[in-house]
């Protein structure tokens, strides 16, 4: 389907293609983008921040496959009635800018938009803040105030599926650390961390532990078997005596207890946090200090934790004591959702406090801070095809309904053929083959395909 043969009034067979496709947000949970662009809206943006240390796919897909990218975000542009579709990217990278700059001109709205090199720059939050001079409303979405955000591999995933019919079978992902070639990495769908690791010359570490996603968000995990989703932005191999390990895997009693022990309420943990900055009536100072001295616990300080984004500048950047206001809002949100608590913030205004400007925290400290700077290291190298003999396509890869296995033991598949629809009546996204073979196990929770 040419993008000629696509007018606007055929919104509808867009949305549908993106469904059949299995497009989702490649850049956080993974929502389903046919119900993201369903929307109406006056600004969409690509969030090109890319405000993980270590990560690097966004720019490299930004510089290296433009043209679909821009395509893809004036249709959407086009499709959603927007007055400006807005690339937003950091300003220290000059080639990307440039070669965007350059790229931008030939499309009516389409322009690019140059970001601080501070983090969490690419916070949804920030971001619409930073473009449009809005604040989108505490616990509330870029929608609330007419704006979508899109990451750039789901750019580059709409354009496959609107003007090529291709389903979402592989990812990009920036593979580093203790690797013998760090590398930008094409990864089909359901190959292992393992086979991305040996794709990149393999690590000299005996034993090791991986970081999932960026240094500030990601998660660890010990299994290298593990399979790649579509949500999958790192693999980065540390040694499992990394302080970023420690860190990551602190139990909930040693939080707790640390917190009570070292907290001095010196308030810095709320002076920097992005979300109490941007306005939110989140002050994780309070919270700390409510937990340590079990008072009566008054709602509207507790239920803060529930606005917390457990963006990590107050752990990593903030606290003189080194305890972690982040995973303490995280035990907090796990216990009210636990209970069924649901806060209302519906009426609390969001105007960014007066020093939002001016306590930006500059990425190179959260690097030095993690002790990451040796593996800083921009890769070059590019793996277009890491491919395996056998991928694990898990069944739940983004938010809502997991897919529902289409295929069963035994049945022959070939790269891009559905192995997972939405359920009927639910939200989610369908699942694709990425390689030839044979299904050798369908359940619940994943599809596995083997070659030949
Ligand atoms: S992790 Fe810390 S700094 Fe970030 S939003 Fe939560 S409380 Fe604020
Ligand atoms: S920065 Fe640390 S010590 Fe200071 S109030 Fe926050 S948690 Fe307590």
């Amino acid at each position: 389907m040419s993008m000629e043969a696509l007018p606007i009034q055929n919104r509808a067979e867009v949305l549908d293609r993106l469904k059949a496709m299995g497009v989702v947000g490649a850049g956080g949970a993974g929502f389903p983008t046919h119900v993201k662009e369903a929307a109406d809206c006056t600004t969409v943006i690509i969030n090109g921040a890319e405000c993980e240390p270590l990560l690097e796919s966004d720019k490299y897909l930004l510089v290296h496959d433009t043209d679909r990218i821009l395509r893809a975000l004036d249709l959407v542009v086009r499709m959603s009635g927007a007055k400006r579709g807005v690339i937003a990217v950091k300003g220290r990278y000059g080639h990307v800018v440039s070669r965007l700059a350059a790229a931008v001109r030939a499309y009516e709205r389409l322009e690019v938009f140059e970001l601080e090199n501070y983090y969490p720059a690419g916070d949804e939050h920030s971001l619409v803040k930073e473009i449009t001079g809005v604040s989108v409303p505490p616990a509330g979405i870029p929608i609330q105030v007419g704006c979508i955000v899109q990451n750039v591999e789901t750019m580059r995933n709409v354009h496959e599926a609107v003007f090529a019919s291709l389903p979402v079978t592989a990812r990009y992902l920036t593979c580093g650390g203790e690797v013998a070639s760090p590398s930008i990495v094409r990864a089909r769908i359901g190959v292992s961390f393992r086979d991305v690791i040996n794709a990149c010359g393999g690590t000299a570490l005996d034993e090791y532990v991986i970081l999932v996603g960026g240094p500030m968000m990601g998660s660890i995990v010990r299994d290298p078997d593990l399979p790649v989703t579509k949500l999958t932005s790192g693999i980065i191999v540390l040694p499992p005596d990394h302080p970023l390990v420690a860190l990551n895997t602190q139990p909930a009693h040693w939080v707790i207890k640390q917190s009570k022990t070292a907290c001095c309420q010196c308030t810095m943990c709320t002076e920097l946090c992005p979300r109490y900055l941007l306005g939110h009536n989140l002050e994780p100072h309070k919270i700390m200090r409510q937990i340590n001295l079990g008072l009566d616990i008054p709602e509207e300080v507790i239920k803060g934790a529930l606005l917390c984004s457990e963006c990590g500048v107050c752990e990593v950047v903030a606290c003189p004591m080194m305890l972690s206001p982040r995973l303490m809002n995280r035990l907090i949100k796990q216990k009210l959702r636990a209970a069924g608590y649901k806060a209302d913030f519906s009426g609390q205004p969001a105007v960014s406090r007066d020093m939002w400007e001016y306590r930006k925290v500059p990425t190179s400290r959260v690097l030095n801070r993690l002790q990451l700077s040796k593996y800083d290291v921009h890769p070059s190298r590019v793996v277009e095809d890491c491919s395996s003999r056998r991928v694990e396509i898990l069944l739940r890869q983004h938010i809502g309904a997991p897919a529902e296995a289409r295929v069963r033991a035994g049945d022959r598949v070939k790269r891009g053929d559905m192995v997972g629809d939405v359920p009927t009546g639910a939200m989610g996204a369908r699942v694709h083959a990425s390689i030839d073979g044979e299904v050798i196990v369908a359940d619940t929770e994943r599809v596995i395909i083997q070659a030949g």
